[in-house]
């Protein structure tokens, strides 16, 4: 199937309020391109050395989402025209991608990664450094950052139901964690393999690759 087909495909499955996420990392900027003309808006990379690139070459009206491991020193790049960040996982972090937010005059929309599958090798913060961090005075005093809600991976297995408690646990936590009871955070969870169970866990940003461009 093409880029197009498969899009559609995905697209009809999604519920209305879920953000399909187009994973393009690898990809040349064609392949963004093709995903672009059958309606595609939102695009997700993982590496700022790739994303600068493709947003240069392709239109301006596409939504860049960085949904890979961010180092500060690479903040500048991205800051003046990155839709939402999802891989915030230092106060550190935070902190330099407030300063160049301000640099550029905005406030720029951040979701906190957060530490939720069994596995070692995924970054991101646990609960406890995450709550710490969105009640840290640091924090607070931060005027162009909006942390929108939070971002997860589930582990990489067969359990389906393994998948389903670690989404389920990373909503209880956005849930726990608002303020008003009117505040619904942002979960973006779920990838090719487990999207649907991510939304019926309550995602509303999906990030699918592989099912729109193929293998990599
Ligand atoms: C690559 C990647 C995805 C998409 O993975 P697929 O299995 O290709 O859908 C989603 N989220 C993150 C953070 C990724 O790095």
């Amino acid at each position: 199937m093409s880029i197009r087909e498969n899009l559609l495909a995905l697209k009809s499955q999604l519920p209305e309020a879920v953000t399909l996420i187009a994973v393009s990392k690898t990809k040349p900027a064609e392949a963004v391109k093709e995903a672009y003309d059958a309606g595609q808006l939102d695009f997700g990379e993982n590496r700022v050395q790739e994303l600068v690139p493709k947003a240069a070459a392709l239109p301006a009206d596409i939504r860049w989402h960085l949904i890979g491991h961010l180092q500060s020193n690479k903040v500048k790049y991205i800051a003046p025209f990155v839709h939402l960040i999802h891989s915030v996982d230092s106060i550190a972090l935070l902190k330099e991608i407030n300063k160049q937010a301000e640099k550029n005059n905005r406030v720029i929309h951040v979701l906190l990664q957060i530490y939720i599958a069994q596995e070692e090798t995924k970054f991101g913060l646990s609960f406890e450094e995450a709550e710490a961090l969105l009640h840290s005075e640091a924090f607070l005093s931060m005027k162009n950052i909006a942390v929108d809600g939070f971002m997860g991976m589930a582990t990489n297995t067969e359990n389906m139901e393994q998948v389903r408690k670690e989404f389920r646990s990373l909503k209880d936590f956005a849930m726990k964690m608002r303020k008003t009871e009117q505040d619904f955070p942002l979960l973006s969870m779920g990838m090719s393999s487990d999207w649907k169970i991510a939304v019926e866990e309550g995602s509303k940003m999906i990030r699918v690759g592989s099912s729109i461009f193929g293998g990599r």
